[in-house]
């Protein structure tokens, strides 16, 4: 589903990533972790084509990441990304952040779209605030919200970037809970960079440990977390865990 082939991204002299290669498959959960600075958010952002390769290739479901523009939303409407920071429209209702993508870019009616989106807020318990606006709403409502909306595309690809770190401790755990059953009940396949490595570890079906650009090791969540091969990713384990 998703395909990074010796990509390199750089911002002037600094360079972010440096020949990167892996493939995601279809329906397949991968995390990425590691340090900050490392190039985690710069991947999800070339995947959503707010930024562009400056070598190699990637390819979401057989298309290419180019610099055009038709192509390029061709393949961010297949591809729903969920941020730090909710990123609802707040002049909005809860209904209206839900309807708005696929009426304007899917061309669903606002029946098909209303469907589609008390469907989703009883998916993520949220049915009784389709009225609202964000603003009365809890961080981690908000954030229930905006999964909705991701999933209201009904993309192929989930990006999950740090969606819970913006929310208070006692949140978590019902966002966490509720990726876990979208993980569960969908064919979706999610790329998530996250601090949380219990949830790393149960949700994901791999784990790609970032440094300094590279992907240094790859592996199953119950291999990498117990034994990790490389010495920088014991270090890092031992500080987060
Ligand atoms: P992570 O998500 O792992 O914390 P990022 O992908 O956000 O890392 O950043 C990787 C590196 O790229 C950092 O050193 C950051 O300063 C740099 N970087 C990211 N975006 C830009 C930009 N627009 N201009 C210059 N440097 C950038």
């Amino acid at each position: 589903m998703i395909v990074f082939d010796g990509v390199e991204k750089r911002f002037g002299d600094t360079v972010v990533l440096s020949d990167l290669s892996f493939t995601v498959a279809p329906a397949e959960h991968v995390t990425l972790i590691g340090p900050s600075g490392s190039g985690k958010t710069t991947i999800l952002r070339l995947l959503m084509c707010l930024d562009s390769v400056t070598r190699g290739t990637i390819r979401v479901a057989g298309q290419e990441l180019t610099g055009d523009e038709k192509r390029s939303r061709q393949v961010r409407r297949r591809i729903g990304m969920v941020f730090q920071q909710f990123n609802l429209f707040p002049n909005m209702t809860v209904r209206g952040n839900l309807i708005e993508a696929p009426t304007r870019v899917l061309g669903l009616s606002k029946d098909e779209a209303n469907a589609r989106a008390v469907e989703l807020l009883d998916l993520v318990g949220l049915r009784e605030k389709i009225d609202e606006h964000p603003s009365r709403l809890s961080g981690g409502q908000q954030q229930r919200v905006a999964i909705a909306r991701a999933l209201a595309m009904r993309p192929d690809v989930l990006l999950l970037d740090e969606v819970t770190s913006a929310l208070d401790p006692e949140l978590v755990a019902g966002v966490l809970a509720l990726l876990r059953d979208i993980g569960e009940t969908t064919d979706i396949t999610i790329l998530c960079v996250t601090h949380e490595m219990g949830f790393a570890r149960d949700f994901s079906h791999r784990v790609m440990m970032f440094d300094g650009g590279r992907v240094i090791e790859d592996a199953p969540p119950e291999r990498l977390f117990t034994a990790p091969e490389q010495p920088r990713t014991q270090e890092f384990l031992k500080a987060v865990l």
